[in-house]
């Protein structure tokens, strides 16, 4: 089986869907694996360390050439993949739900493209989740940003000119680039609060050692939801967490907005009105922005300045950690194709019946074949 690890093209993609450590477990299993010249470059991977793992390196038509699996970030223009047996595997984050024209595209060009963000949520899957991967390194990457434009301290400082108090930073919507925001800005010093509207997330906040803000009056979501997933609150759960923001955010230095509902555009959770009861010089980062936001203002890739707070409209905040975003979204894929290796026929084989396979498989035989594409 040939592997072909493509060099991104996408404007501001920085990552690369393989690593050295993944390529020479791929040759271990048996893979021969080509890498496009410069794919790990944005990543601090140079060509020679693929090599040294066992790759080859040539041109995109080079490791396209006869390719049976094609490895991505973003997924490429169909055009762009000439070369490639017609069935081969192309699997990245293919983004369907927004990219149905270059999905068809794919069905087209007869590969069977396989998008990593529609993994189940599965136990067997957890290491195969991009979507939980790099949501990690994002929310810690949003506070630090945060902290960066913020003009004060995060830490208590007793100092001898007298005392800094910490800053206090509220997390709205714990699910994993929640907790890992929590997290960081708890090392380094700050008070930290967090809601969400999944009652589950109370004890992990917790066990973060921050303090739980969570509506009393109406029930949230129980349990672990459609998959851990949140659905859009009823208009009364709304009212009640509009009013406990309001009581909550004219307090914060620093608020993190992470909330997102699989297909709808992302809930709004602070208002403009709420916005300019903030202390002059508060930072709000909206990790939501490419959703459309939590936040009313932001700009997806900007940064806003509204009464006095700045908004940070985070775009994808995985591509400016470029080295570890690649080493774990190269893990993730790795871990997803070896788990089909058929050792015999030494190929991935990916079998119609399995859960994963039917989660991912957009493509196949010239057709859009999966379900909520269809349904779409
Ligand atoms: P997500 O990115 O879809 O959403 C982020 C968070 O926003 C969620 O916690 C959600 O409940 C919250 N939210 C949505 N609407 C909100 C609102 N109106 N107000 C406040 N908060 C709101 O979520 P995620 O990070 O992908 O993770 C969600 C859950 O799924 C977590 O419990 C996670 O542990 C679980 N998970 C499981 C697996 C697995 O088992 N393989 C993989 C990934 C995630």
């Amino acid at each position: 089986m040939k592997i072909a690890v493509l060099k991104e093209t996408a404007a501001g993609e920085t990552r690369c869907a393989a690593i050295p450590e993944t390529v020479k477990k791929f040759t271990t299993l048996g893979a021969e694996v080509a890498v496009e010249r410069g794919a790990g470059e944005a990543a601090s991977v140079a060509d020679t360390e693929f090599e040294t793992a066992g790759a080859t390196i040539g041109s995109r038509s080079d490791v396209l050439k006869g390719a049976d699996a094609i490895l991505c970030v973003t997924g490429p223009e169909p055009a762009s993949l000439k070369g490639a047996r017609k069935d081969a595997l192309l699997a990245g984050a293919l983004d369907p739900a927004r990219r149905r024209d270059v999905i068809d595209g794919y069905a087209k060009a007869g590969l069977e493209a396989l998008a990593m963000e529609w993994m189940p949520r599965i136990t067997r899957a957890q290491s195969m989740d991009i979507l939980s991967s790099q949501s990690n390194l994002a929310g810690y990457k949003a506070v630090v940003e945060a902290a960066d434009t913020f003009g004060r301290a995060f830490p208590m400082m007793m100092t001898a000119a007298g005392t800094i108090s910490p800053a206090k930073v509220f997390v709205m919507g714990v699910g994993v680039a929640g907790l890992q925001a929590i997290a960081t800005a708890k090392r380094l010093g700050a008070q930290v609060s967090a809601t969400d509207v999944r009652s589950a997330t109370r004890e992990q906040i917790l066990s973060l050692g921050a303090k739980p803000i969570f509506v009393e009056s109406v029930a949230g979501i129980e349990g672990e939801g459609t998959g851990g997933y949140a659905t859009e609150m009823s208009a009364e759960y709304q009212k009640a967490q509009a009013e406990l923001v309001s009581g909550h955010i004219a307090k914060q230095d620093i608020v993190i907005t992470t909330a997102l509902i699989p297909g709808k555009p992302a809930p709004r959770l602070i208002r403009d009105a709420q916005l300019a009861t903030m202390r002059p010089g508060s930072v709000v980062v909206d990790m939501a922005a490419d959703a459309g936001g939590n936040v009313e203002g932001t700009i997806a890739g900007k940064n806003v300045e509204k009464h006095g707070v700045t908004i940070i409209g985070a775009g994808n905040l995985a591509r400016s950690l470029p080295a570890d975003a690649s080493a774990l979204f190269a893990r993730n894929l790795y871990n997803f194709l070896s788990a089909f290796w058929d050792a015999d026929k030494k190929a991935v084989v990916l079998p119609d019946d399995d859960e994963i396979v039917q989660g991912v498989r957009l493509t196949r035989g010239g057709k859009v074949v999966n379900e909520r594409l269809a349904a779409a």
